[in-house]
């Protein structure tokens, strides 16, 4: 999705590490010219003022001199060498070898100190040189200056250059900081991504009309602020986008920016969360800063929970998140909505947002993004069947149909499942079974047609399954079955049923709802009529049909223990959607009672259909021993030569 998404750093004008790296090779570069040039005159140089060089010359003390451009370099005579300079027969291995090599001349010339002085126009100190017998000498350069400077200036700065940026790259990346995070932690370099052009329109997203109708306003505004502003209507700052993960939230976002045609920047909430106090809050600022000066453009901050989460109610708290988070606050205050800047934030967990996040001027329209409907699944299916060759049999309303409960992301992977598995049998089209196929692979996992299975389970997978499929034909208020395998998937089955609802329902009866935790219950009483047996194969079955009765008592008033006294709420209604008691622990232990009545008196039940139906069970299931996999068609098939009585 981000693969379209430039990087730039926080000025747009000149990324803040180049300027530090040059800083540090220029100095290391004057470092090292300078100890080159102490090195290059002996090292041993003295400075003295010139009317003490004066003093010497009269006094006959030089030998030479050197007049360079800006010093005099002066060479005293051999006697001023001091006595104890003569080395202890203790002086250490180089000194000595040294002087064994060397002689004594020589030895004694590197000990004398040179002197130097700056060198002042003096128009006698030639003839003062000649009449004393001092040997004077000028520097002579053959190299050309031009090549000099490069060799000690420009190269060693380039080089140091690439190396620090070199180096300092590979530790920053290391450091986990990302680019330029070593030098300039604190920026949100790298981290702020802007995309001229989402590329993204409306038609892109399907089956969220609702939303797209809201998002249109703030899509008109960004094309004609002044309609809005001249009649003094002020636009809201920020829209939220609530709704389960994979409905689209993101894409919705981008597609406001890509119909408005405007800059999109995108930012993470957990990209603002760091280690470092600070770090967060002065992201914050330069996003805004950034986005003030891209406008008109859209700010989109997915997954806002992680820096809005509401502030008071834990202890400690979190610094970082907070000031994060009030530096956020106080953005949305001081910014213009009228320049064009619209902030754009995506969570799943609104329930736990800070209140000062939602208040009016702020975060202050909630756009609520749904799992699709019937109708909404098949557009999106629409949407992204575009991209991939179908045959012209496929029929996406079944496809639908059969995907209750999914959201858009889980329609494109079905599609895209289904593309694979066309490939996989070189077919150049995908068809219909590719795609309930994809289905099926997106609901239970691969077939896994390796897993050998005795006789006996086999037997016992199928008597089980049947036994769903029976209570499903047996009862009113359930829908048809689709299909019937014994096939093992990777994610665990061994075997299950399809059921195809022929519409969808918004609202479920107390007696759905019963006879559902029925079918449910149907594999077990299978398994304990055919072969007085209990097996694990029952575990999801169990923990689906507890689920639905504990709803029933606690939430949907369905019991008669308790009426309609509202036993629970459900917390993050968007992810996983958990149970919070609302009763005392005496009343709770009732609420488990009252779901396990209910829970017994519906396995009893399918028992008595099962024993009923004993001949149909047998005949059904010896069929899909055979076959593995049998269609609805089939299964009503055989049961029509067994009446129901
Ligand atoms: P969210 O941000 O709500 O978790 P995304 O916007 O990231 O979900 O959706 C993930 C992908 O799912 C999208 O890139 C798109 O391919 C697909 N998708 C989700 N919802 C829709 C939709 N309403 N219409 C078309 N495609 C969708
Ligand atoms: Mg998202
Ligand atoms: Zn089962």
């Amino acid at each position: 999705m981000n693969d379209k998404k430039k990087n730039t750093g926080p000025s747009m004008k000149m990324p803040p590490g180049i300027m530090s790296y040059l800083v540090v090779a220029v100095i290391v570069t004057l470092l090292i010219n300078t100890v080159m040039s102490v090195l290059s005159n002996g090292g041993t140089l003295k400075e003295i003022k010139y009317n003490e060089f004066l003093a010497m010359l009269k006094n006959n003390e030089i030998t030479s001199v050197e007049i360079q451009a800006d010093r005099i370099i002066i060479t005293p005579k051999e006697e001023e060498a001091p006595a104890n300079s003569i080395p202890s027969p203790t002086e250490d291995p180089f000194t000595t070898l040294f002087e064994q090599t060397q002689g004594a001349t020589a030895e004694r010339a590197a000990k004398t100190t040179k002197y130097y002085t700056g060198y002042i126009y003096d128009a006698d100190l030639l003839k003062e040189l000649n009449s004393r017998n001092v040997e004077y000498s000028t520097p002579v350069s053959n190299r050309n200056p031009l090549l000099d400077f490069f060799i000690s200036w420009v190269l060693p700065i380039m080089v140091l250059y690439g190396l620090s940026m070199v180096l300092l790259n590979s530790l920053s990346k290391k450091m986990g900081g990302g680019k330029g995070g070593f030098m300039s932690f604190g920026q949100s370099n790298a981290k702020v991504y802007v995309e001229k052009k989402t590329g993204i329109t409306f038609d892109d997203v399907a089956g969220q009309e609702e939303a797209k109708e809201s998002l249109m306003e703030i899509v008109d505004f960004l094309h004609n602020p002044d309609k809005y502003t001249d009649i003094g209507a002020k636009q809201p700052k920020g829209a939220l986008l609530v709704g389960p993960p994979g409905t689209g939230k993101t894409l919705l976002a981008k597609a406001v920016a890509g119909e408005a045609n405007v800059a999109f920047f995108s930012l993470s909430g957990s990209d603002f969360v760091e280690m470092f106090v600070g770090v967060g809050a002065s992201r914050v600022r330069d996003l805004f800063k950034q986005a003030n000066q891209m406008a008109p453009c859209i700010v989109f901050i997915d997954e806002i929970d992680a820096i809005g989460k509401s502030r008071d109610g834990q202890m400690g708290g979190n610094d970082e998140r907070e000031q994060t988070l009030n530096q956020l606050l106080s953005e949305m205050d001081g910014f213009d909505s009228s320049k064009g800047v619209v902030i754009l934030a995506a969570t799943n967990r609104p329930e736990i947002l800070d209140r000062a996040l939602l208040r009016p001027g702020r975060f202050d329209r909630r756009i609520i993004v749904e799992r699709p409907d019937l109708k909404g699944r098949e557009e999106i299916l629409k949407v992204h069947v575009k991209k991939v060759k179908m045959s012209p049999e496929v029929d996406l309303k079944k496809i639908a149909l059969a995907t209750s409960g999914a959201a858009g992301a889980d329609l494109a992977n079905i599609v895209n499942e289904a593309a694979l598995t066309a490939v996989r049998m070189h077919r150049i089209e995908v068809t219909q079974e590719d795609m309930m196929e994809a289905v099926e692979v997106i609901v239970a996992g691969k077939e896994k047609k390796d897993r050998i299975m005795t006789e006996k389970e086999k037997r016992i997978v199928a008597f089980h399954e049947v036994g769903h499929a029976l209570a499903t034909a047996r009862q009113k208020n359930t829908q048809p079955v689709q299909k019937i395998t014994i096939v093992p998937r990777t994610m665990g089955s061994l075997g299950y049923v399809i059921q195809m609802p022929e519409e969808e329902h918004f609202l479920m009866t107390k007696e759905e709802m019963l006879d559902q935790i029925t079918v449910c219950m149907a594999g077990r009483a299978a398994e304990e009529t055919v072969f007085s047996l209990q097996t694990t194969g029952a575990a999801n079955d169990i923990e689906q049909a507890t689920k639905m009765a504990r709803n029933m008592v606690s939430l949907y008033g369905m019991s008669d223990r308790f009426g309609m006294m509202g036993l629970s709420s459900i917390e993050n209604q968007y992810l996983e959607g958990r149970h919070i008691s609302l009763v005392s622990q005496i009343t709770e232990a009732d609420v488990d009672k009252a779901v396990g009545e209910i829970i017994s008196a519906c396995y009893q039940k399918a028992k008595d259909i099962l024993a009923k139906d004993n001949e149909a069970l047998t005949e059904i299931a010896e069929f899909l021993i055979g076959k593995e996999t049998i269609t609805g068609e089939e299964f009503m098939e055989i049961l029509a030569k067994h009446p129901a009585t």
